[in-house]
């Protein structure tokens, strides 16, 4: 099985795309089976992950509504190294569509839970609101990644977000937490910055990764050569620190596997 996670945060530039894109292909370095499921109408995931969102005949639109199947939509990033579920425009209709079906909420979940033992990991990257689409992501996963820029106003979106994880585990999905907060986009040259930071560890402890990503123009350069940062420069500070995170993150949830193998005895 799996373990499935979102990478979410309703505001808007976060560096969502760019941690799933970039933690996708370092976990697939590490030798980890990887999906990627874009779920976002600007189809951001997809092009970064070398796949042209408007050659895509099929996308996350036609799993979402049950016109096609997983093994019909599902393409291979040969720059990263993992599978892909591709997004483009046609998804911005799904909000409207998905209130005509059964079930709205849980259309990824149906569809995800058929193939999650094909992999290692699967990351969902959600687009920048608290929609019925991203309620379908919060629906199918264990954790939710947090990429967030260390500003004031960072943290006033922040505490939304966390009520909808909450309100999502008690209505609908018991297992979902937050497995962290990611530190994106970092200049350890500003004060606030640094500020933030420290505010962020003492409210939530150990759920901040110890791996910091800085700001680094190598990793907004890649897209538009439709390859993930760590790919496009592995030498640039910007790849070293999402390998650094892959790393974190394996690590983590085999103390997670071990935790909950104990709670379970
Ligand atoms: P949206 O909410 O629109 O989906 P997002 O949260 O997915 O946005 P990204 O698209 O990943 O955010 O990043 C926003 C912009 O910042 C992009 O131009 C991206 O290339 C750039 N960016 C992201 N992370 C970094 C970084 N660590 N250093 C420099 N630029 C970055
Ligand atoms: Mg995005």
């Amino acid at each position: 099985m799996a373990y499935i996670f979102c990478i979410a945060n309703q505001k808007g530039g976060v560096g969502k795309t760019t941690t799933a894109v970039n933690t996708a292909a370092a976990l697939a370095r590490r030798k980890q089976k990887v999906l990627l499921v874009d779920l976002d109408a600007q189809g951001n995931a997809t092009m970064g992950s070398g796949i042209e969102k408007n050659d895509c005949a099929l996308t996350v639109y036609q799993l979402l509504i049950g016109e096609a199947s997983f093994d019909e939509v599902v393409c291979k990033s040969a720059s990263g190294g993992y599978d892909l579920i591709p997004a483009n425009r046609e998804l911005s209709a799904a909000e409207i569509d998905l209130m005509q079906l059964k079930n709205p909420d849980r259309r990824l979940q149906g569809v995800i839970e058929k193939i999650s033992d094909r992999y290692d990991f699967i990351l969902i990257d959600c687009p920048p609101s608290l929609s019925m689409i991203t309620v379908n992501a919060l629906c199918c996963a264990v954790g939710v990644i947090i990429p967030m820029q260390c500003e004031y106003f960072a943290l006033e979106g922040l505490s939304d977000l966390v009520n909808t994880v909450r309100r999502v585990r008690q209505n609908k999905n018991p297992k979902l937490q937050v497995i962290g907060l990611l530190r994106v986009m970092f200049d350890a040259r500003m004060t606030l910055q640094k500020e933030v930071s420290e505010q962020l560890k003492e409210n939530f402890g150990d759920r901040v990764f110890d791996t910091v990503i800085p700001r680094n123009v190598r990793l907004a350069e890649a897209p538009s050569y439709g390859e993930p940062g760590i790919v496009y420069d592995k030498t640039s500070r910007g790849a070293k620190a999402y390998l650094a995170f892959g790393r974190e993150l394996i690590k983590r949830m085999s103390n997670f596997k071990n935790d909950s193998e104990h709670e379970e005895k």
